[in-house]
This record gives structure tokens, C-alpha cells and sequence, in this order.
């Protein structure tokens, strides 16, 4: 899938048009954080966080403190911001959507935090503490599974954080990666097993990645489905629409 119209393959901004079926123009999530409900306030603080270089070596705490003194907030880009925009989602689509850690939507703020905090260690302990939370996301799809729903969506992003720390192109970096898809694979299938026969299975990446040290963003994605639908995607905006539609016959049967 092609998302080459994103001028930042940034994963809040891209979730935020899957869920919405809008650009970043009209749903405006643009950065992991925001720093105030007001978006002029909140360009201003992230255009001073990038280009003014002694903010932005500023260390992190301090300016986190800094923050709460302006009473600046600091959090991830929620819900409430896409509805002050008049957006709906897939989600106001469902009778019962579960949604779970979805970036521009739901993604907890304390997850960030404990990302950065760990971050400020080490990256060992960045590692560790990406798998910490991958298991507790995992724990959280299989205590969601077998309740009532519609709509069911979670995102995950140990395979992209693995791709930013580890190189391919070495032996560890290779049984990195090796170990991740692994434990993906076996996901999907445990994910499987506990599905309906029925029910349509989507699997969606925000971008792809290269396989240079840095683990750059590529501009194609990669998406699968378990049934056969009359259905592709050419673009990110393609899926709210086919979700909505698929809810909408769903409630019309
Ligand atoms: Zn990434």
C-alpha cells in the first residue's frame, strides 16, 4: 500500500487518517505529543522543541517541568482533539468498538512516558521496557477478545521499534528482528484461533522500514486480509470509509 502522500510518515498522524478517512490538513495530528489542548499553542511549543537547538537539548525533565510550570500538558493526541475538529471515526461507527492503544485516538500518555524515561537509561533498557509493554498490550487483546464487540482494533509497534535499534545487517540485529516477526506470527494465530470464523481479520502497517541501522520510514505498507473482498486499498483513507461500511450492513442485517 502506497503512503507516499503523507509528507511525514509519522504513526499518530497516518492512525489518525486510517481511523478518520481524512489528511493530516483537515485531522492536524502531526507530533507524538501535544503539548496544550489549543493547536496554535501547541505548533508554537513543538516549533520551538525542534528548531531552537538549545531547547532541544534541554534535558527532557527539565523541560517536562517547564511545561507543567506554563501548564503545558504534555500528552499523547486523544479522541477529544478529533472531535473539537468535528471528525468522527470508525470507532462512533461501532455499536461496541474496543479500541486498544490506537495512536491520535486512545494511546496512553503513560506509555510515552515510561518510553522516554527508559530512553534517558539506555537502550537496553528502552528494549526491555518495548517488550514490557508489548506483553501488556498482548494481555490486554486477550482479555478483550471474547467480550462483545464490533470492532475491534489494536495496535502494536515492537516490529518498528526493534527496526529503529537494531541493525539487519548484523548477526544480532538479524535474530532481533527474527525474534520479533516470530512472536508476531505466533500472535496472529493465537489472535486467529480465538476469532469467529466470520470475522474479517485486518492486518495494517502505517509504513514500512528499511534496512539501514537507522530503520528509516519507507513510504509502502504492508496490509493483509483473511477473506476474500471485492476490496483494495490504494491509500490510508481508503479503510475508514470500507470499515464504516462493513459496520453500517453489519447493523442492517
Ligand atoms: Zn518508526
Amino acid at each position: 500500500m502506497d503512503v507516499s502522500d503523507f509528507d511525514t510518515l509519522l504513526t499518530p498522524t497516518i492512525w489518525a487518517s486510517f481511523i478518520t478517512g481524512e489528511p493530516p490538513e483537515k485531522h492536524g495530528v502531526g507530533f507524538w505529543w501535544r503539548a496544550s489542548d489549543n493547536d496554535f499553542i501547541d505548533s508554537i511549543v513543538h516549533w520551538v522543541k525542534y528548531n531552537v537547538p538549545l531547547i532541544k537539548d534541554f534535558n527532557p525533565k527539565l523541560l517536562e517541568k517547564l511545561g507543567n510550570i506554563a501548564g503545558l500538558k504534555d500528552r499523547t493526541p486523544n479522541k477529544k482533539d478529533l472531535n473539537d475538529r468535528g471528525l468522527s471515526t470508525i470507532f462512533d461507527q461501532a455499536s461496541n468498538p474496543i479500541a486498544l492503544f490506537i495512536p491520535s485516538y486512545n494511546e496512553p500518555t503513560e506509555i510515552r512516558r515510561r518510553y522516554r524515561e527508559a530512553l534517558n537509561e539506555s537502550v537496553s533498557a528502552y528494549e526491555r521496557e518495548l517488550w514490557r509493554v508489548h506483553r501488556e498490550r498482548v494481555r490486554a487483546i486477550f482479555e478483550n477478545i471474547n467480550s462483545e464487540w464490533d470492532l475491534f482494533m489494536v495496535w502494536l509497534d515492537i516490529a518498528d521499534q526493534i527496526g529503529h535499534i537494531h541493525d539487519y545487517e548484523s548477526f544480532k540485529g538479524r535474530i532481533k528482528f527474527m525474534k520479533t516477526y516470530f512472536s508476531l506470527n505466533n500472535l496472529v494465530g493465537q489472535i486467529k484461533k480465538a476469532l469467529d470464523e466470520e470475522v474479517i481479520f485486518m492486518i495494517v502497517s502505517d509504513h514500512g522500514t528499511d534496512l539501514s541501522p537507522e530503520g528509516h520510514h519507507l513510504d509502502e505498507a504492508f496490509f493483509s486480509i483473511n477473506q476474500e473482498v471485492a476490496w483494495e486499498p490504494n491509500t490510508i483513507l481508503d479503510y475508514s470509509p470500507f470499515v464504516k461500511g462493513l459496520l453500517k450492513e453489519l447493523k442492517e442485517r
